[in-house]
């Protein structure tokens, strides 16, 4: 049963990140199915954090479909209100480029199945691509640290792969693809990401390696699966409950957790 399921999963940079960081996790998450993305935030202010984010986030959306700012500012937070002025500042909408807000890929080849969902794809008339992700949590995070990132290799990964439709010449060159996280709390500290054909290499290499290692573990049986021996990995942990009797520690959430599950049915597949 298991086995089965595991074949039907797309795996996303939420799912690679939680199985290297702990298998009993990942088996509760997506094998299981024991899910509840909100509510082991219980801080107001860390749950009023995330719910800004998630306002800026769907207001960027508009942005970028519609071409400019068509919400009353007048029902925004000022705080959000200004993260928006700083958006149209650092990434204004132009009519020459093609912009993808909250865009999903899916991609399937042989076993090899991925998806990600981007905060905004930026084509532009040099066809050259650049991924954004908007990060909004309070502390901005170290572009070594955004560099290792499961999000970053996936990001690149799968668009140099997979999203060669939305080129002129019908593929990227992974020197053609940027991504770039950005923060309004932050506006002049951008982390700019470039990609190579060498990183592309390694982290095609990485991504196979991670997928082949969860098809390996028997997820029905107990021993095969383990729990992560790094106990700092589960103070946050919405499992913490379970496996240790104890509630999860209050502790800001990653923005990545915020898109644990995707909907995978109703992403639109690309054939190959
Ligand atoms: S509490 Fe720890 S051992 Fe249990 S699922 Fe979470 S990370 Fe893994």
């Amino acid at each position: 049963m298991s086995e089965r399921k595991v074949d039907e999963l797309y795996f996303s940079a939420s799912s690679l990140r939680t199985y290297r960081t702990c298998q009993l996790k990942f088996k509760r998450r997506y094998i299981d199915g024991l899910f509840w993305p909100d509510d082991w935030v219980k801080d107001k202010e860390k749950k009023e954090t995330q719910r800004l984010g998630q306002l800026f986030h769907t207001l960027a959306e508009r942005y970028y479909l519609r071409g400019k700012v068509v919400d009353s500012k007048e029902v925004i937070e000022d705080k959000v209100v200004k993260w928006l002025e700083r958006l149209v500042d650092f990434r204004p909408y132009n009519e020459e480029d093609q912009f993808l807000p909250e865009h999903r890929l899916q991609f399937n080849n042989q076993g090899l199945k991925l998806l990600a969902k981007y905060d905004l794809l930026h084509i532009t008339q040099d066809n050259r691509v650049v991924i954004y992700d908007w990060k909004t949590y309070r502390s901005n995070s170290k572009k070594s640290f955004l560099k290792r990132s499961m999000q970053t290799i996936v990001y690149r990964y799968l668009l140099a792969r997979a999203g060669g439709d939305y080129s002129q010449t019908g593929e990227w060159a992974a020197e053609d693809i940027t991504l770039i996280y950005w923060n309004p709390r932050f506006p002049d500290d951008s982390k700019e990401l470039p990609y190579t054909k060498e990183q592309y290499a390694r982290d095609e290499d990485k991504i196979k390696n991670i997928i082949e290692q969860i098809k390996e573990t028997n997820f029905a049986v107990d021993e095969d699966v383990l729990a992560t021996s790094e106990k700092n990995n589960c103070l946050s942990c919405e499992y913490r409950p379970i496996c240790h009797g104890e509630p999860a520690l209050e502790i800001e959430p990653k923005e990545e957790d915020l898109e644990l599950m995707e909907d995978w049915d109703e992403i639109d597949p690309i054939s190959f």
